[in-house]
C-alpha cells in the first residue's frame, strides 16, 4: 500500500525498549495493523512512522506504541469521538476513503482489555500521531518453539467429536450447506451456519463455540472485520479459534489472516482431511489453552490451489469428489446438486446482466461466487473456466458470452443423472 503512494514507512524502537516482552502478541498485533493501515490510507505524502520505546512518563513501567503519519490530520472537535463506533472524522471520509468507522473503537477496547490506553494527537493538514500504551513486562528470549506448535493432535473420541460446537460463516449457501454436510459426516454435534459477518457476530454474541470457519470475501462485513469484531467482543481469557476460508492461494493470504486476528487458514474448496485435521488442530480435548501461532509447514501442506487440479479434470461433475460429502447417497447428491443449480442459475442471470451493463465489479464477483459453488459441488471445468472469466475476461464480451452458454447447469445435470 505505501509503495503505490510513494510513502516511506520507518520504524524506531530505541534501545531503552526491551527487546522481548510478555503479552498477547496476536492483539497488540491487530492493534498495530489497524493504526498503520489507517495512516497509511489517510496520508498522501510523506510518510508512516512507527515508534516503540518505555514510556516514562508513567509510575508503572509501559511500552508506548506511536504510529506517525503526514496525512490529513483530524479536526480537533472528532479527536475523541473517532474512537467511538461507527465514527468517522468527517461525512465525506467514507466516501474518498471508504471504511466502517469500526477499526479505532476496536482498538480502544483491545488496548484497555490489556491494561493499556490509547489516544491521539492530531493537526489538520499536517498529519497525526495514534499511540497506545501497555504494561508489557520484559523477559528473556523464548525458547525456539517446538516444531508443532500448538497442535493437539490427540485423536478425540466420538463423544468428545459430539460435542464440539462449530461456527461456519459464508455468504455463499451452497458452500454453508457443503461445509454443514462435511462437517456432520466428521461427527460433529452442533453445527450453526451464518450467512455473514453480522449474523455471526449475534451467535458468537449469545453463545461460545469451539471453532469459526471464516469465509474472507463476504459483502458488508467480511470475514477479516468480522473476525476483528469477534475479537473485540472477547475478554482476556478467552479466545476462540477462528480459520479462515479463503478462495484464493494467494501469497500474502496467511499474513492479512493473521493480522486480522484469525488462528489459521485454508483454500476453498474445503476438503474433508483438512477439515479434519484442523479441527483435530484447534479444538483441543480439554477446550484449554490459548492458541499459539503455529507452524507454517502444518497448513500449507494440506491447503492446495484447485486451478491445476481443476484444468486436468474434464468430467463435468466429479462424482468422487461430491461422494466425500454424500457418501454416494443419491438422495443427498440430489439435494446438494439441486442447491447448487438454483444458485448456478442465479449467477449465470447475474453474469449476463453485468454483462449487459458493462459492470466489471459485478462480473468479476458473480464469476468469484460461481466459481466457488462449482468448486465445492466438484464441478471442476466450471470451476475452472469461472476462475478465467474472474481474472482475464477485463473487456472481452464475446468470452463472456461464451461462459453464460457453457456454464449451464442443466447441461451438467444431463450428465449426472
Ligand atoms: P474507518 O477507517 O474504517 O472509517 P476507524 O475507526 O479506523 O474507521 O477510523 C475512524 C475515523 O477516524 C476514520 O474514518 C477517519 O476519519 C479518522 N482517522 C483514523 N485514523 C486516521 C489518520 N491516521 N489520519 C486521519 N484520520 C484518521
Amino acid at each position: 500500500q505505501t509503495d503505490n503512494k510513494g510513502l516511506e514507512l520507518s520504524y524506531n524502537f530505541t534501545k531503552d525498549a526491551p527487546e522481548w516482552v510478555i503479552g498477547d502478541a496476536s492483539r497488540i498485533r491487530q492493534v498495530i495493523t489497524n493504526l498503520v493501515g489507517n495512516a497509511i490510507k489517510f496520508t498522501e505524502e510523506g510518510g508512516v512512522r512507527i515508534t516503540v520505546k518505555t514510556d516514562t512518563k508513567d509510575d508503572t513501567k509501559r511500552i508506548l506504541f506511536r504510529i506517525e503519519d503526514s496525512g490529513i490530520g483530524i479536526p480537533e472537535n472528532r479527536l475523541n469521538s473517532i474512537f467511538q463506533k461507527f465514527t468517522q472524522a468527517d461525512e465525506s471520509t467514507t466516501r474518498r476513503f471508504g471504511g466502517t468507522g469500526l477499526g479505532l473503537s476496536i482498538c480502544k477496547h483491545l488496548t484497555e482489555m490489556m491494561g493499556g490506553n490509547i489516544g491521539v494527537e492530531s493537526v489538520i493538514g499536517a498529519g497525526s500521531t495514534f499511540w497506545f500504551n501497555l504494561p508489557l513486562e520484559a523477559c528473556e528470549a523464548p525458547e525456539k518453539p517446538k516444531a508443532d506448535g500448538h497442535i493437539s493432535d490427540a485423536a478425540l473420541t466420538d463423544t468428545e467429536t459430539a460435542n464440539i460446537r462449530i461456527l461456519a460463516v459464508d455468504d455463499n449457501p451452497v458452500n454453508l450447506m457443503f461445509l454443514r454436510k462435511l462437517l456432520q459426516k466428521l461427527g460433529i454435534g452442533a453445527v450453526q451456519l451464518a450467512n455473514g459477518g453480522e449474523e455471526a457476530l449475534e451467535y458468537v454474541s449469545a453463545q461460545s463455540y469451539d471453532l469459526v470457519f471464516m469465509d474472507c470475501q463476504m459483502p458488508d462485513m467480511d470475514g477479516f472485520q468480522t473476525t476483528a469484531a469477534i475479537r473485540a467482543l472477547e475478554s482476556g481469557d478467552t479466545h476462540i479459534p477462528i480459520v479462515a476460508l479463503t478462495a484464493n492461494a494467494l501469497k500474502g493470504d496467511r499474513e492479512k489472516c493473521l493480522d486480522a486476528g484469525m488462528d489459521d487458514y485454508t483454500t476453498k474448496p474445503v476438503k474433508p482431511e483438512t477439515i479434519n485435521s484442523l479441527i483435530r488442530k484447534w479444538v483441543s480435548k480439554d477446550d484449554a489453552g490459548e492458541p499459539t501461532s503455529s507452524d507454517e509447514s502444518s497448513t500449507e501442506t494440506t491447503t492446495q490451489t484447485t486451478t491445476e487440479e481443476n484444468a486436468a479434470e474434464e468430467l463435468a461433475v466429479d462424482m468422487e469428489h461430491l461422494a466425500l460429502f454424500t457418501d454416494g447417497d443419491p438422495e443427498e447428491e440430489k439435494m446438494l446438486f439441486d442447491l447448487f443449480t438454483e444458485q448456478a442459475d442465479m449467477c449465470i442471470e447475474g453474469l449476463r446482466e453485468a454483462l449487459d451493463d458493462g459492470d466489471e465489479d459485478d462480473w468479476k464477483s458473480t464469476a468469484h461466487r460461481l466459481k466457488g459453488a462449482a468448486a465445492n459441488l466438484g464441478a471442476n471445468t466450471l470451476a475452472a473456466h469461472c476462475l478465467t472469466a474472474e481474472t482475464q475476461y477485463e473487456d472481452n464480451d464475446a468470452a463472456k458470452e461464451a461462459i453464460i452458454r457453457t456454464s449451464q447447469p442443466r447441461l451438467m445435470q444431463s450428465k449426472i443423472s
